[in-house]
This record gives structure tokens, C-alpha cells and sequence, in this order.
């Protein structure tokens, strides 16, 4: 068992995701959404966010993950590819966290090429200190957060703790 401490609550979650809901709400007026959730770990926070949403929204998923037990390998694998032809759609790639930045910087540059009218990008959490990719564009995001391996709330250790409905970082 891992000995947790509460990093962002289930309250700080829920006013953090309103203030970006409304903001995309605003940006997004009188067009249709497409968002992208990346798999696993977006799942809660893209649940949560699209309850949300006032505007016209359609949803795909994509795996992807570059990450094996609790080590990022450096490199990105492609699970499960999207469903939709998102040609002409205004997408919003929404991720659980950004550290180095490869994931999503692959990400980001896959979908261009599938020709979006636009392509804009949510994350829950950023941590900037281990980031490797310098132009990597967050248009929203919920947290800056430190340097450290953090879990629940859709993230794993192992694939397991994405059910905690908070953030927490392990102690041990
Ligand atoms: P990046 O490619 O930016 O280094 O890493 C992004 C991916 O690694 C995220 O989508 C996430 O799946 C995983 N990741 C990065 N940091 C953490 C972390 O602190 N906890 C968990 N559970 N996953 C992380
Ligand atoms: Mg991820």
C-alpha cells in the first residue's frame, strides 16, 4: 500500500474545472467541439469537464503512453486510434498531465495532420520543472504542480488508484 498525501482535493478539482468549462464555453460560441480524450488517464478529468460544456460537443479517445510502471521510456505508444474523421472539426485534445512533454507534442503533431479547422489543447496538470519540449502551446489548464509522481483521479501507479477522487502524491 502506498502512503498517500491529498495534493489537489476533490473541492479545488470541481471550482478549477468550472473556471476552464466556462472559459471553453466562451472561446468555443456558436461552434461545435470535438473533443480528444487521451486515454487512460483523462478519463475522469474529460468526464467531469464535459458535464460541463454548454456548446455543441462530440467525443473520441486515443491512447496513448509512454509511461511503463512508474518511468516515462521516452518514447510514445499508439494504442487505440481515433473513430471519427475529425477533418474540419474544431478539436480540443484534453490530456491528465504534462511532464516532458513527448506525449503530447506527438500527439499534437498526429492529429494536425488530419487536417482540424483548429486544434487547442487542455490539461489538468502541468508539471513544467522535468519539461523537454519547449513548444508545447497549453491553451487551458487546471494545476502547476511539482516535480513529483503523482496519482488518482484517472492517473495510476501501475494501473491501479485512478478511482481516488482527488490528486495525491506517494510518501513512499
Ligand atoms: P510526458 O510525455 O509529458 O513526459 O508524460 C506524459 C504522460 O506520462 C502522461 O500522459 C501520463 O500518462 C504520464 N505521467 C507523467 N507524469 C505522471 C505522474 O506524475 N503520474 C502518473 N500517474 N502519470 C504520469
Ligand atoms: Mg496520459
Amino acid at each position: 500500500m502506498l502512503d498517500l498525501k491529498v495534493l489537489v482535493t476533490e473541492d479545488e478539482l470541481n471550482k478549477r474545472i468550472n473556471v476552464i468549462a466556462r472559459k471553453i464555453n466562451k472561446d468555443y460560441e456558436g461552434r461545435k467541439l470535438t473533443i480528444i480524450c487521451v486515454l487512460k488517464g483523462a478519463f475522469m478529468f474529460v468526464s467531469d469537464l464535459m458535464k460541463k460544456i454548454t456548446v455543441p460537443v462530440e467525443i473520441d479517445f486515443i491512447t496513448a503512453f509512454s509511461y511503463e510502471n512508474n518511468k516515462s521510456t521516452g518514447t510514445v505508444n499508439l494504442g487505440n486510434g481515433l473513430t471519427e474523421n475529425i477533418e474540419g472539426k474544431h478539436v480540443l485534445l484534453v490530456e491528465d498531465i504534462v511532464d516532458s512533454g513527448i506525449t503530447i507534442k506527438f500527439l499534437l503533431d498526429m492529429i494536425k495532420q488530419l487536417n482540424p479547422a483548429s486544434i487547442k489543447f487542455c490539461v489538468l496538470l502541468n508539471k513544467s520543472q522535468n519539461r523537454k519540449m519547449d513548444d508545447i502551446n497549453i491553451d487551458y489548464y487546471g494545476f502547476d504542480i511539482p516535480n513529483q509522481f503523482v496519482l488518482g483521479y484517472g492517473l495510476d501507479y501501475m494501473q491501479e488508484y485512478r478511482n481516488l477522487p482527488y490528486i495525491a502524491v506517494s510518501e513512499n
